[in-house]
């Protein structure tokens, strides 16, 4: 059974493939364009995110039964794969779904529905992409210094890219409080940018999980810190290898992770965009049987707990 550590909750994508499920295909289509093919990894999941966005901007598709649905399709796709637990980001504004009050409604009907799937467990990550407008991050950490939705997540999981550097600076004594009030700290790193970045945030704070981390490989000091401090990556295969950020056809960053002691959990990252789930990923990872015994391992000692 696998312990899912970096999934997105993907709820833009999940209204539109269970409604107007046609329209996926216009979304895998920027796979095949020119544009996608001469673009950077960052730029990649640019691409796509505009695509779901002007996709799904105007329509009437985000209402209370349509929410409960797809959180009904992502517990069945779960238990389908041999899942047992998910640590799943989730949006910590109300955004498209109008009709929640806050974030806590939607976690409300989350509980609901998980009560009827025996031995599956979800904990809550509130997602916090530094790539939004300061106005909308302030919203964000108010939410999170509140009780409603603060006392029902188990942790945070923060992206951002290069430019973003000044507003991680602004939030970093908020990011520290969370942390140091418990609650679990992830971050994007050694993916979408360089290692100057990463070395600047990791000599800033220490989190206890890494989304992705397998450019950080190509740096012997960035590998004693990850080592040092006991961090867990969380990889993506098919993510990294479609982004065009490591072709895990033809390496596996997994097995070399382990290789030098560090623990990796193997992930969907954004499984609806990437036609993916965890059953596929371990493929791709392509781990001898005892390293897939570790992962599994891994995945099940760093999860956090429900709230
Ligand atoms: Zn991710």
């Amino acid at each position: 059974m696998y312990s899912l550590l970096h999934c997105h909750f993907e709820s833009a994508l999940r209204a539109l493939a269970l409604v107007k499920p046609g329209r996926l295909q216009c979304v895998r289509a920027i796979y095949d364009s020119r544009s996608y093919r001469c673009a950077t990894p960052a730029e990649r999941l640019t691409l796509l995110w505009q695509q779901v966005l002007s996709l799904t901007e105007g329509e009437d598709i985000f209402g209370e039964g349509t929410f409960r649905q797809i959180i009904r399709r992502l517990l069945d796709d779960a238990r389908a794969s041999r899942v047992e637990h998910i640590d799943l980001r989730v949006g910590p504004s109300t955004g498209r779904w109008r009709w929640m009050r806050s974030a806590a409604d939607g976690l409300t009907i989350f509980r609901e529905e998980l009560s009827r799937y025996d031995g599956l467990t979800v904990s809550f990550l509130a997602g916090i992409n530094m790539t939004k407008s300061e106005e909308q991050l302030d919203a964000i950490f108010d939410v999170l210094s509140d009780g409603e939705v603060a006392d029902r997540i188990a942790g945070i999981d923060l992206n951002f890219l290069p430019g973003d550097l000044p507003k991680f600076n602004r939030y970093l004594h908020l990011i520290r409080g969370l942390q140091s009030s418990g609650l679990g700290v992830n971050i994007h790193l050694g993916e979408l940018f360089d290692n100057d970045v990463s070395r600047y945030v990791l000599a800033n704070i220490v989190p206890d999980r890494i989304g992705h981390g397998v450019l950080l490989l190509q740096d012997p000091a960035l590998i004693d810190i990850v080592k040092s401090h006991g961090i867990c990556l969380d990889m993506c295969p098919t993510s990294n290898t479609v982004l065009g950020v490591v072709n895990w056809k033809c390496e596996s960053p997994a097995r070399r992770a382990l290789r030098l002691g560090i623990p990796v959990s193997i992930n969907t990252d954004d499984p609806v965009l990437f036609g993916t789930n965890i059953e596929r990923e371990i493929r791709l990872a392509r781990l001898t049987d005892e390293e897939r015994d570790s992962v599994v391992a891994y995945s099940r000692k760093f999860r956090y707990d429900e709230s």
